[in-house]
């Protein structure tokens, strides 16, 4: 076989390709390969592989010399194939053209139907057919399609209805019918002909006749469209890197349109909103593909199929069976009906809902389909913050509803619960939504040039299509709340209002959907807790009345099994230790003590200390805050039950806790019983222009000691007290943004001679630990020497960030957005840890550390430690720990369990418990 093959044939029972070739074949190739393999009733075609659109882009868009003549063979064997002839004009071979990229790209890509077809083809079909009106309308279509994708006339403005359908709602309203499936053969021929006048007109281009000039158009415009605006959006919203590319499958046309006996659906291999183990989907008979999602028509649920044509049905049962065995998951499949006979255009692993896809990932355990571990890669960690998300208050919703506030129902596409300002097309979705507004969109169908105003808004509703519409599909992918199909609303686009049942909604007005029954509701509406967060954090549910915790909480025990990394989590208030702990944190990574400060009480005496002239009076303010911090601690130390808790010592600039306007200053100068002027010169005086690289972190307490030896006593008095009342603690005190051994020696000493003051003063013992954050290169590079003071060391991201990039993160919104976007940066690296950069020193730091204490306890704290790929990279590096918000606690116990499955040489080479000595854990910006 020469090294160049680009194209794989399938068809009669037998492919080139399989499921394994998705990179080379992308999704739809690979799969219809599979189906063919596997026996099931696929039309042949061929693949021309993602190679080639490498290949297209990297060369002025043109193909590998051979590509030519191997598509002409594979043309003719899939003549040989159907017994047809591609161009004839007594028994013509229609092809299909469509895009296929490795990961699915729903609807993002183009695809044309009915190719090969022309004036003369056409004649030459109907009479093989015996069905002009079918021919036609097939011609109709495919020049529609053809006209748009590679010919490009488009509608050009937002508020615009697409050209083709203008002038076919002109032709319905001159013969006086309503629906396409009214217009005659004659009708519609006449219909092309104006099509081809329109595109010509206003695109300046002739509609090609040859069929082979047809085929390479739009091979051509399938390889262009990779790089079509919402294609990019897309990729960039799922991570899909441009360089993969698109495959493009030509496939031997059949027709779900040739009358009553034919057909098409769309379905999925169990429920893909709720997960239930139910064959679900949609079709319509006399009718193409994209009737079905494109919303134009509303298609019929399967189940009506059973009875409407049990045969086919019952074929339909069997190979959802046979999908789910071979690919042990979910399927979304295409299927037609040509004159009683059924064929598979695709399948797919299907997209899903966080509760769909955790109810599929339990059950499949249950029936034995999968392994435990496969469930733990069944489920997104992101996936999680569907199931933490509000629903809405069913006391509330019922009293709207009776207060005649309902205003229709349609699907519950996308379950949740939604509350927003109505708008009626994407780019306003987008510009309400960058002045902070929350809106819902809402369209009479949505298509893929809507993906970005899908994604800024907070709902999506929809008057037209299915479950498995356009907007179904999409929304559930990203985990909106969606209700589609609502038939009742009459959207009038042109004056951006919708009527329902007499009632006139305008642009702008507040509705609330709810995505979980369907139901549209006028005006706002109250939220309430998931039923999670009912189960775990407000104990109003009882787990038993409650599946999907039930579901949440088994994946979340398997995960525990797999993973080795520790979970804690950053807090500095008592309940939200024990919200962490119920989300099964095992300790607190960061308590951030200067939030602390704005508790009841406390900014008063913190602004005395800052403002105080002499060591005095600073000693006298502090002394006022001591028993106020050991309360607090006490606090944490009880919710935390002997799990370890990293305290750090006070972190940010001293101004961040004075006022800066003149009025506040003025009362603080009359509280104080001291002069404005005085108080304003100290704010002055503490102005730094870059306060990030300032007076901050261990700098404070290497200046004024009195501050780090108050926070170590009130740390270890409330240690004291918690154990001496019988509840184990486990304080470990972290010194921040440390860069030189010697800051830390100098801090450590006053924290181990508080902790020896208070142990005798107190008569008991405890444990307790001295370490740092590395949270600046220099903290890094040295980190051998620091570890030798050093118990442990927390990976401080934010800030390790910041000064790593030189990028400020205060500051950085204006160019990171555009960075992204230009690719210059992957990710936001405030979000999304750059492992090249800011990874490379916490490896050193951590080969360094422990080449002088073996058993250093290292941890992260930064934002990074509850985004699931950093929480990969930390377990890559064999750190002992993550830590986040307690709600993304969840979210980083699975990541764990899916990197220790992902890099189990890794998972082999990491201490099976904890080592016993140290660290703590890290928190998230806060320094604003
Ligand atoms: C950090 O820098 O990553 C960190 C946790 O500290 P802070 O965000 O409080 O500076
Ligand atoms: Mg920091």
């Amino acid at each position: 076989m020469s090294k160049e093959k680009y194209v794989y044939f399938f068809g009669n029972g037998k492919a080139d390709g399989k499921a394994e070739m998705k990179n080379l074949l992308g999704g739809k190739g690979a799969n219809l390969a599979e189906m063919t393999n596997i026996g099931l009733p696929v039309p042949p075609g061929f693949t021309i592989t993602t190679e080639v659109c490498t290949y297209y882009y990297a060369n002025k868009r043109s193909y590998p010399k051979s590509l030519k003549d191997e598509v002409v063979k594979a043309m003719k064997r899939l003549e040989t194939s159907v017994g047809a002839k591609f161009g004839d004009k007594k028994n013509p071979l229609l092809v299909s053209v469509r895009s296929g990229a490795r990961a699915s790209m729903p609807g993002m890509m183009d695809t044309i139907l009915n190719l090969g077809i022309n004036d003369v083809v056409v004649e030459g079909l109907a009479k093989k057919t015996n069905n002009p009106r079918f021919a036609y309308d097939a011609y109709r279509r495919f020049v529609q399609m053809y006209g748009d994708v590679v010919l490009g006339l488009k509608p050009t403005h937002k508020d615009e209805i697409d050209p083709f359908e203008m002038i076919i709602e002109k032709k319905k309203h001159e013969k006086g019918v309503h629906n396409d499936t009214e217009l005659t053969a004659q009708d519609l021929k006449d219909l092309v002909v104006e099509f081809k006048k329109a595109i010509k007109e206003k695109t300046g281009n002739d509609f090609p006749e040859d069929p082979m000039q047809q085929l390479w158009g739009a091979i051509g415009a399938v390889f262009g469209s990779w790089n079509n605006d919402r294609a990019i959006a897309y990729r960039k919203m799922y991570d899909i890197p441009e360089s993969w590319g698109t495959a493009v499958s030509v496939v031997a046309m059949v027709y779900g349109n040739m009358g009553e006996s034919s057909g098409t659906g769309v379905a999925f291999t169990r429920d893909p909103a709720s997960g239930t183990n139910k064959f679900y989907g949609e079709y319509l008979m006399n009718a193409q593909g994209e009737d079905v999602v494109a919303g134009t028509r509303t298609p019929i649920p399967i189940s009506e199929l059973a009875k409407a044509n049990p045969k086919i049905y019952g074929k339909l049962e069997k190979i959802r069976k046979t999908l789910e065995k071979h690919y042990k998951d979910m399927n979304d499949i295409e299927f037609t009906i040509q004159e009683g006979t059924l064929y598979m255009l695709q399948c797919r692993v299907g997209k899903r809902t966080a509760f769909a896809a955790i109810k599929m990932a339990v059950d499949m355990v249950e029936e034995k389909l999968i392994s435990e571990k496969d469930a733990i890669n069944r489920v997104e960690p992101d996936q999680l913050n569907q199931l933490l998300r509000p629903v809405f208050d069913l006391k509330e919703k019922d009293a709207a509803v009776k207060g005649g506030r309902l205003l229709a129902k349609g699907l519950n596409a996308g379950p949740g619960a939604a509350t927003g300002r109505v708008v009626f097309n994407a780019p306003d979705a987008e510009e309400w939504n960058k002045r902070g507004e929350t809106v819902i969109l809402t369209r009479i169908e949505t298509s893929p040039e809507d993906i970005r105003g899908m994604d800024a808004a907070v709902g999506i509703l929809t008057a037209r299509g299915g479950m498995t519409s356009h907007a179904a599909l999409v929304a559930r992918q990203m985990g909106k709340v969606c209700v589609a199909g609502c038939s009742a609303l009459e959207i009038d686009y042109s004056t951006h209002t919708m009527t329902v049942n007499g009632k006139v909604i305008k642009e702008g007005d507040w509705i609330s959907i709810d995505g979980t029954t369907g139901e549209v509701i006028e005006g706002k509406l109250p939220t309430k807790p998931s039923e999670v967060l009912q189960v775990l954090i407000d104990k109003t549910l009882d787990p038993k009345d409650a599946p999907v915790y039930q579901e949440f909480a088994k994946v979340l025990k398997w995960a525990d099994k797999y993973r080795t990394l520790k979970i804690r989590t950053n807090a500095d208030q008592p309940d939200q230790a024990s919200n962490a702990v119920e989300f099964g944190a095992e300790g607190i990574g960061l308590c951030r003590t200067e939030h602390m400060f704005f508790g009841e009480g406390k900014i008063g005496p913190m602004r005395e200390m800052i403002l105080a002239d002499t060591l005095e009076a600073r000693k006298a303010a502090l002394s006022k805050l001591l028993p106020l911090q050991r309360t607090d601690f006490e606090g944490i130390f009880k919710a935390m039950a002997g799990r370890p808790v990293t305290i750090r010592t006070l972190d940010p600039p001293l101004h961040e806790f004075l006022p800066h306007e003149e009025k506040p200053q003025r009362e603080l100068a009359a509280q104080m019983g001291i002069s404005y002027e005085k108080v304003h010169q100290r704010v002055e005086d503490l102005h730094e222009f870059n306060p990030m690289l300032g007076f901050r972190g261990c700098r404070l307490g290497i200046i004024y000691p009195e501050i780090t030896d108050m926070q170590s006593r009130a740390i270890f008095e409330a240690a004291a007290n918690v154990q001496k009342e019988g509840t184990k603690v486990e304080p470990e005190v972290m010194i921040p943004l440390v860069g030189n051994v010697k800051e830390l020696e100098n801090q450590a000493a006053i924290v181990r001679k508080a902790a020896e003051d208070v142990m005798k003063e107190k008569g008991v013992k405890f444990t307790y630990h001295v370490g740092t954050m590395i949270e600046i290169p220099r903290g890094a590079i040295t980190a051998d020497e620091i570890a030798k003071v050093a118990e442990f060391f927390s990976f401080g991201t934010n800030d390790l960030t910041q000064t790593t990039l030189g990028v400020s993160r205060d500051d950085a919104a204006r160019f990171l957005i555009p960075y992204v976007e230009k690719e210059i940066y992957a990710k936001d690296p405030f979000e999304v840890l750059d492992r090249v950069g800011v990874g490379s020193l916490m490896q050193m730091a951590k080969e360094k550390g422990r080449s002088v204490r073996s058993d250093l306890k290292i941890g992260i704290c930064g934002e990074h430690g509850g985004e699931p790929s950093s929480v990969e990279f930390c377990h890559m590096i064999g750190i002992n720990y993550v830590s986040c918000s307690p709600f993304r606690v969840p979210i980083a116990r699975l990541a764990a369990a899916r990197a220790a499955l992902k890099y189990p040489a890794v998972a082999a080479k990491a201490p099976k418990k904890p080592v016993k000595k140290s660290v703590r854990k890290p928190t998230r910006k806060s320094k604003r």
